[in-house]
C-alpha cells in the first residue's frame, strides 16, 4: 500500500487469470476486476471465490491509472469491479459517475455506515489507523491526543513523512472536519514546530528514525508495524519495529483516524451478477478476515477478529465520521499544509 509512482504495468500483459486455469469447475462465467491492491494480497481471495462459485476472476493489477482507464473506456469497459487501497480513489471514481449503487443486504449488513458511500456506490473492506509509534525507551506513554502533537512539550521530538502525503492529508482533513479551518491551521503550525527534522521518507523510515534516536514519536499507519515485524528480507526492520510501541491517539472531539481499502461496482459492469457475488464474498466474514490478515489491517466488520499480531497492539475507538467526508476535505487540508509551509 505504499504510494508508488510506478506506472501501470502494460495493462494488456497484466491481465491474468486469478482462478485456476482449465479447472472443470469454471462453468459459471467470469468477473473482471481492476485492482490497485497487490497480487500477493488479493489473489488468494480470488482463488477462494472461484473455488466456492466456479466463477473465474480476471484481474488487472496496477499502481496507477485505473480510474482514468475506466473513464476512458466508458461503456466499453470490461471492468465489473474496482478495488482500491484507499478511500480517495473510490470517492473520485464514484464522483465521476463510474460506479453504480449496490443494495445487497449481505454487503450492507457487514460494512458500517461510516465506511461506505452514503448512496452505497462503494464499500470499505479493510481499515487501517493512523497512529503514533512511540519510542519504547524515551516516550513510554500509554495515551495521547492528536491535539497534543502540537504541544510544545514535544518540541524537537516528532518525525513524520511529508504533510502533503495522502495519509497525512487524511489526518489533517479529519482534524479540519471536526475542529474547523482555524484550529487546524494552528495545530499544523504547532506540529511543524515540534518536528525533529524536516518531513521526509515513508512511514517505515519514521520507525527507523525513532530506532536511531532521532525522534521519540512518529506518525504512521498501523499495518507497517506488522510488515516490519515479519520482514525476513530486511530483518533490520524488525529492530525498528521493536523500538516503538503503537499508541492509538484520539481527540476530545473525535476517535482514531482511519482510512479504508474498498470496492466499487462499475457503472456498466458487463458481468454484474457475478460481480455482485464477488462483492458479497469479499464482504463476508471469511474473506474479510483473510483480506485484513494479509496486510495486517482491520476487518471493517467489527465482529470479525483481526490477526493475533494486530490484536496485540490493543483496541481503539475509530472516528465515526464518514470516510468520504474526510476524503472530500483533503484538498482543503492540502491548502493549509502549503500555507504553513509544513514541509520546509
Ligand atoms: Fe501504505
Amino acid at each position: 500500500m505504499s504510494v508508488s509512482r510506478r506506472n501501470v504495468l502494460g495493462i494488456g500483459l497484466s491481465m491474468v487469470l486469478a482462478g485456476s486455469l482449465g479447472s472443470p469447475a469454471l462453468a459459471n462465467g467470469v468477473v473482471n476486476v481492476y485492482t490497485y491492491r497487490q497480487p500477493s494480497l488479493i489473489t488468494p481471495l480470488f482463488e477462494a471465490f472461484t473455488k466456492q462459485t466456479g466463477i473465474e476472476v480476471k484481474a488487472v493489477f496496477a499502481d496507477n491509472g485505473l480510474v482514468e482507464r475506466l473513464a476512458q473506456e466508458g461503456r466499453n469497459s470490461p471492468a465489473d469491479l474496482l478495488l482500491t487501497a484507499d478511500v480517495g480513489r473510490l470517492v473520485e471514481a464514484s464522483g465521476r459517475g463510474l460506479a453504480q449503487p449496490v443494495s445487497s443486504p449481505a454487503i450492507l449488513e457487514k460494512v458500517p455506515a461510516n465506511l461506505r458511500d452514503e448512496g452505497n456506490q462503494w464499500f470499505g473492506l479493510t481499515m487501517r489507523a493512523r497512529v503514533i509509534y512511540a519510542s519504547v525507551e524515551r516516550a513510554p506513554i500509554t495515551a495521547i491526543t492528536y491535539e497534543e502533537l502540537a504541544d510544545p512539550k514535544w518540541k524537537g521530538k516528532i518525525c513524520m513523512r511529508p504533510g502533503n502525503h495522502p495519509y497525512n492529508l487524511g489526518l489533517v482533513a479529519a482534524m479540519f472536519a471536526h475542529k474547523g479551518e482555524d484550529a487546524t491551521r494552528e495545530w499544523l503550525k504547532g506540529l511543524k514546530a515540534n518536528l525533529a527534522v524536516k518531513p521526509s521518507g515513508n512511514d517505515r523510515s519514521q520507525a527507523k528514525s525513532v530506532f536511531a534516536g532521532e525522534c521519540d514519536l512518529a506518525i504512521a499507519n498501523t499495518y507497517y508495524m506488522g510488515k516490519m515485524l515479519t520482514n525476513e528480507q530486511e530483518p533490520e526492520q524488525k529492530d525498528w519495529a521493536k523500538a516503538v510501541k503503537i499508541v492509538f491517539p484520539s481527540s476530545p472531539a473525535f476517535g482514531t483516524h482511519v482510512n479504508i481499502s474498498g470496492m466499487m461496482l462499475t457503472a456498466n459492469a458487463p458481468n454484474k451478477d457475478n460481480a455482485l457475488k464477488l462483492m458479497e464474498f469479499l464482504a463476508s466474514d471469511e474473506a474479510q478476515q483473510l483480506y485484513a490478515n494479509g496486510n495486517f489491517e482491520y476487518p471493517v466488520n467489527p465482529k470479525v477478529q483481526p490477526a493475533e499480531i494486530v490484536k496485540a497492539w490493543g483496541s481503539f475507538t475509530p472516528d465515526t465520521i464518514n470516510v468520504a467526508e474526510v476524503a472530500r476535505l483533503e484538498p482543503a487540508a492540502a491548502k493549509l499544509v502549503d500555507e504553513v509551509q509544513f514541509n520546509d
